[in-house]
C-alpha cells in the first residue's frame, strides 16, 4: 500500500461486519437494512434485465430515463431545478460521486474542511486526491432534548485558510444523526461565498430525517447553486445498498469535472438498476413518508433500549444510526468496548473513534445502526441489558 493510502487499511464496517459474522452476534455496526426496498422497484430491475435495458454499457452520465428522475425528484422535493443531460450525473454509489468530486476538483495539496466525525472514505477519498484534511470536529452539547452533536461555527470559519479549495458537508450526518439548522446552513452558505469555496455536500439520508427536523439542501442557498456537487444515493432512499447507484447534481461546469474523473473510475455505473431506480423516484409522497415512520419508530426502541441498558443516548434527528456515550457503563475505550462487544453481549456497534483525526475526541462513542427489522432490534436491546 503507498503513503497516500498506508493509513487507511480495512474499513471499519468490513471489519465490524466480519466480526459478526464469526461470532453470529446481531450486527449493528454497518449500515445496511436487513429488509429489502420495495418489491415494485426490485420487479423493475427484473424487467429491465430481462428486456434487454441496461444489459451492455450505458450512457457514461446515467440512462435519460434515471438522470430525468433524479432532476424531477429535486424539482420536486425542494425546488431545485436541474438539467438532465448537463447536470446530472449518474454513479456507482455516492462512494464513487465523493471520490470522482474530489478527485476532480483538488490539486495536489488544496485543503479540504470536513466536518469530524466523518464518514470513512472522506480520508481516503480526499488521500487519494493528493489533498489535506482539516476536520472541524462536532461537539456534544445538552439540550431539552437530550444531548446532541453540534457545529461550532467560528470553528469552522477558523479552519478555512488560503488553502481551503472546498468544504466536504454531510447533512443528515453519518455517525451522530445530527442535520444542520437552516441557520447554520446560511452561514455555512456565506462563508463560503465570502472564501470562494466550492462545497461537495453529502445529502445520502435526505429522506431520513425525524420529529421537527428539516432537510434542506445547502444549494438552495444564496449563491450555492453554482458552488456545490450534492450527492444523493439509492442505496439508503430505496434500501438497496447493495446495487450502488448514486447520483451527483451540480452546475453544467462542476458535473463535467466529476465526469471526467468519474469515466476513469468506472466509466459507468450498473445499467439495469439505473432504470429500476428511475422508477423508485418517481414512487408516491406515501413511499417516502411510510419509510421515513418506519425509521423513526425503531430509532425510538433502539435509543430508549440503549437508554436502558445504561448507555447515553445521542438522539439522532437524521440517518440511522445512534451515537451513544459509553462512559456511563464505566468504560471509555469505543474500540476496546467494540471488540469485546460480540462476546459480552452479541451484539456489534461501530467505534466512532474511526472517524475521527481527534481519536481521543471520539474515544468514547459508539454507533449503533436501526435499520433492522424490530424484532432484531428488541432481541439486539435484551442482549445489551445484559450488560448492565
Ligand atoms: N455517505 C455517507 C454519509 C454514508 O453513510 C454512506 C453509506 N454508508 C455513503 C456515503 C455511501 O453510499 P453508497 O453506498 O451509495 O456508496
Ligand atoms: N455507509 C455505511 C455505514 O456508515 C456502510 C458503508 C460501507 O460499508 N462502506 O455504516
Amino acid at each position: 500500500l503507498n503513503r497516500r493510502l498506508a493509513e487507511f487499511g480495512t474499513t471499519i464496517f468490513a471489519e465490524m461486519s466480519a466480526l459478526a459474522a464469526r461470532t453470529g452476534a446481531i450486527n449493528l455496526g454497518q449500515g445496511f437494512p436487513d429488509t429489502d426496498g420495495p418489491e415494485e422497484v426490485r420487479e423493475a430491475a427484473v424487467r429491465a434485465l430481462r428486456d434487454g435495458r441496461g444489459n451492455q454499457y450505458p450512457p457514461g452520465p446515467g440512462v435519460p430515463e434515471l438522470r430525468a428522475a433524479v432532476a424531477a425528484h429535486q424539482e420536486r422535493r425542494y425546488g431545485l431545478s436541474f438539467d438532465p443531460d448537463t447536470e446530472v450525473l449518474v454513479t456507482a454509489g455516492a462512494t464513487e460521486a465523493i471520490a470522482a468530486s474530489l478527485l476532480a476538483l483538488l490539486e495536489p495539496g488544496d485543503e479540504v474542511v470536513a466536518l469530524e466525525p466523518y464518514y470513512d472514505s472522506y480520508a481516503a477519498a480526499i488521500a487519494m486526491a493528493g489533498g489535506t484534511r482539516v476536520p472541524v470536529t462536532l461537539r456534544p452539547h445538552t439540550t431539552d432534548e437530550g444531548p446532541v452533536f453540534r457545529l461550532d461555527l467560528d470553528e469552522l470559519r477558523d479552519a478555512v485558510t488560503d488553502r481551503t479549495r472546498l468544504l466536504l458537508l454531510n447533512t443528515p450526518h453519518n455517525p451522530t444523526g445530527t442535520v444542520l439548522t437552516r441557520a447554520e446552513l446560511a452561514a455555512i452558505a456565506e462563508l463560503a461565498v465570502e472564501r470562494d469555496l466550492l462545497v461537495v455536500t453529502d445529502e445520502v439520508y435526505e429522506h431520513l430525517v425525524f420529529d421537527t427536523a428539516e432537510h434542506i439542501p445547502l444549494a438552495t442557498f444564496p449563491g450555492m447553486r453554482e458552488r456545490t456537487v450534492t450527492i444523493g444515493s439509492a442505496g439508503k432512499t430505496f434500501s438497496f445498498t447493495g446495487w450502488k447507484v448514486g447520483w451527483v447534481t451540480a452546475a453544467p461546469a462542476l458535473v463535467t469535472a466529476v465526469r471526467s474523473a468519474k469515466q476513469y473510475l468506472t466509466y459507468v455505473a450498473s445499467g439495469p438498476f439505473q432504470y429500476a431506480i428511475a422508477e423508485a423516484l418517481a414512487l408516491p409522497e406515501s413511499y417516502f413518508g411510510a419509510y421515513r415512520e418506519d425509521m423513526r419508530a425503531k430509532r425510538d426502541l433502539l435509543a430508549a433500549g440503549l437508554a436502558e441498558a445504561g448507555f447515553g443516548v445521542f438522539r439522532p434527528a437524521g440517518t440511522y444510526f445512534v451515537t451513544t456515550d459509553i462512559r456511563p457503563l464505566g468504560e471509555s475505550d469505543g474500540f476496546a468496548f467494540c471488540r469485546g462487544l460480540p462476546e459480552r453481549a452479541g451484539v456489534v456497534g461501530v467505534p466512532n473513534a474511526v472517524f475521527y483525526d481527534h481519536r481521543d475526541a471520539g474515544a468514547p462513542y459508539v454507533r449503533f445502526a436501526f435499520c433492522k427489522r424490530i424484532p432484531v432490534l428488541e432481541e439486539a436491546v435484551g442482549r445489551l441489558k445484559a450488560l448492565a
